[in-house]
């Protein structure tokens, strides 16, 4: 930031990525321009539920006026608009921070994210939350003047800009708390300077506002309209949660949404419930319809409001869910808890863990219905949050079997790399004698897809789950199985297909194992330490050789997975299997002087298959070279 001090003005720079996303949201919603008011609103009330909320400690902050409420006005002669609250108003510090950078985090990435496709680009700038700047798109200068709760009254500050790299800031006197905005508006904005257009754009967008949104009341006399003294409410002014189900239309709650999720979108889908019992809350949870840019940021802000008593207490208390439905956004009122509580004190109370436990719920019954009653929904829900649900699986013991329904993975049994087959659906399509749920991970769809490890599922028809999130193997070592059925890795431990295969088929795999007794253990010597054991088996038809992990090892998929995320683990060795009938493994039989080679190539050659990386590449391109040299010489 630049600073320039002339007396008490001074001229400073925007951050870098302030400049970008005024460029932007300029540019992007200038066709959904209306939404500017619904953010300026949602500001003041943020700020008054703060000064409520401060004022319970300090009642001096409320400067003998605890009546709070939001105005807008318009001066058709002077061509602006203002919006005022007497909110918590702002110190010099907290104008310079709040109105010149933007505090989230992730930030940088969110810009790397857009693609100069203003369609595509509006809904980001939607989920990156568009909050103040958004006064740029009808206005070419907005002013902000502001004076924190409790300070004197030359404690004032004025803000101001045209929305290009620079503002203005200096310290003046403002007698009453809070903070007043003027747009001044465009050429082309003229319409908002009417009553009635103000009025209807309130309606739409912040009738739920839960202070009252006042104008001056316009009467027509036989001069034309005018303005009168008198003020009159237009907003309900009602907390939204308080009220009942049946008197709350959709509009109301997708504009509610907006509010408290500062979404552009809206959600996709809520629940409104009130519970009674040993703790009384009302709950009002959504789920949005679209991630969130910083979903995965640890540091990003989530959770949703809490209120006491419809007193606002706090921002993002994500106590009230599990890190797994950190996605879900809304407002839980408690009847219960004190006003002074803090965050220290909901890490530990009970009532608290009540309530948490109401909404998870809450939210999973809400998403076992989307996925029974409404498919395409939850397949939306699922392609935007289904690796955050994932980790529930992993981290919430109590709801496991709810969460492993929830489930959807891609399959052997469809031709897409879509997560559409749910455990329940896997196990309506089980194969007579089957009693196991067959999975594969892999680092991708592709890698899991064409593994060797599936040969013999794809010939006897037998279906597999195809896993390539990072996440899966979590899910899957905490998730052993599902409806009775266990969950068993293709990749791992001896393939038993229990009734799937006939006595004939084992008694001809036992009379190879034995057949091969030789060449197996010679491959072993000749491998040494590089494996666990050496073993002929039935699971290829078209491969010569794959690894698999012994039963109670770390699969090889999740070793590369954590030796990529650092992390120091004992060396399991893979077992190598071979492939009886393949034209390779019986050539090799006969190989005397080159045995060595082959049999090293069938290992590296069976690491690569499922991902994995070469000790020694340069000498597995030299032996492959000999080999092709070879066959032609032979
Ligand atoms: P967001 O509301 O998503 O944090 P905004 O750009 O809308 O982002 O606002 C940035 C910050 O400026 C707010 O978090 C708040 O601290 C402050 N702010 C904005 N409007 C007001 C207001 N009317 N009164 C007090 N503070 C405000």
């Amino acid at each position: 930031m630049t600073e320039n001090n002339t007396a008490n003005r001074e001229t400073m720079g925007f951050q870098t990525e302030v400049k970008q996303l005024l460029q932007l949201m300029i540019h992007s919603l200038y066709s959904n321009r209306e939404i500017f008011l619904r953010e300026l609103v949602s500001n003041a009330s943020d700020a008054c539920d703060k000064l409520r909320f401060e004022a319970l400690h300090n009642d001096r902050l409320f400067e003998n006026d605890s009546d709070l409420k939001i105005r807008i006005s318009y001066d058709k002669a002077a061509r602006t608009l203002a919006i005022s609250d007497n909110g918590i108003g702002m110190s010099r510090d907290e104008v310079i921070n709040n109105l010149g950078t933007i505090a989230k985090s992730g930030t940088r990435e969110f810009f790397t994210k857009l693609s100069g496709d203003q369609q595509k680009d509006a809904n980001l700038i939607g989920q990156f939350g568009v909050g103040f700047y958004s006064a740029f798109i009808v206005a070419d200068k907005v002013a902000v003047t502001t004076r924190r709760a409790g300070e004197q009254a030359d404690q004032g500050v004025h803000w101001e800009s045209d929305g290009g790299g620079e503002f203005t800031i200096e310290m003046v006197d403002k007698a009453a708390r809070g903070t007043d905005i003027t747009l001044h508006l465009r050429a082309d904005q003229d319409d908002l300077l009417s009553g009635h257009k103000l009025r209807s754009i309130i309606h739409k967008y912040s009738d739920h506002i839960v202070q009252p949104i006042v104008m001056k009341k316009e009467e027509w006399k036989e001069n034309g309209q005018v303005i009168t003294d008198e003020d009159e409410t237009v907003n309900q002014a009602s907390a939204l949660w308080a009220r009942a189900r049946n008197e709350i239309t959709g509009d109301e709650y997708k504009a509610f949404y907006k509010h408290v999720g500062h979404d552009y979108e809206d959600p996709l889908a809520w629940i409104h419930a009130r519970v009674e019992g040993r703790q009384e809350y009302t709950q009002l949870l959504y789920i949005p319809a679209r991630a969130p840019f910083d979903l995965y940021d640890r540091s990003a802000r989530h959770g949703i409001k809490l209120y006491v008593r419809r007193v606002f207490i706090m921002d993002d208390a994500e106590q009230l869910l599990p890190n797994y439905l950190r996605f879900v956004r809304g407002v839980v009122d408690s009847s219960d808890l004190p006003l002074n509580v803090s965050r220290e004190i909901l890490q530990e109370s009970k009532d608290i863990e009540a309530i948490r436990k109401g909404c998870t719920n809450k939210v999973l019954s809400l998403l076992e219905d989307l996925a029974a009653n409404e498919q395409e929904k939850y397949a939306g829900f699922w392609g935007e949050f289904g690796q955050v649900l994932k980790e529930g699986a992993a981290e919430d013991f109590a709801n496991k079997d709810r969460i492993a329904g929830l489930l959807r993975f891609a399959s052997t049994h469809a031709d897409t790399d879509a997560a559409i087959v749910s455990l329940a659906d896997y196990i309506a399509r089980m194969k007579e004698g089957q009693d196991k749920i067959y999975y594969i991970t892999a680092e991708t769809f592709n890698a899991a897809k064409n593994s060797p490890h599936l040969e013999v599922f794809r010939k006897k028809g037998i279906e597999v789950l195809l896993l390539s999130d990072r996440v899966d193997e979590w899910v899957v070592s905490s998730l052993t199985g599902f409806d009775g059925k266990q969950l068993v890795s293709v990749a791992k431990g001896g393939l038993d297909l229990g009734k799937l295969e006939d006595e004939a088929e084992k008694q001809e795999q036992e009379k190879q194992a034995s057949d091969h007794k030789e060449l197996t253990e010679k491959i072993r010597k000749t491998l040494g330490k590089r494996v666990k054991e050496v073993r002929v088996t039935h699971r290829l038809t078209d491969s010569p050789a794959c690894l698999v992990a012994d039963e109670h090892d770390i699969g090889g998929n999740m070793a590369r997975m954590l030796k990529a995320a650092g992390q120091q683990m004992p060396t399991t060795l893979p077992i190598l299997e071979i492939n009886p009938t393949h034209p390779v493994v019986l050539r090799l039989k006969d190989e005397q002087k080159h045995f060595d080679d082959w049999a090293a190539v069938l290992f590296d050659q069976a690491l690569l298959a499922e991902g994995g990386q070469l000790d020694d590449p340069a000498g597995f391109v030299k032996r492959v070279n000999q080999l092709m040299l070879e066959m032609r010489a032979g």
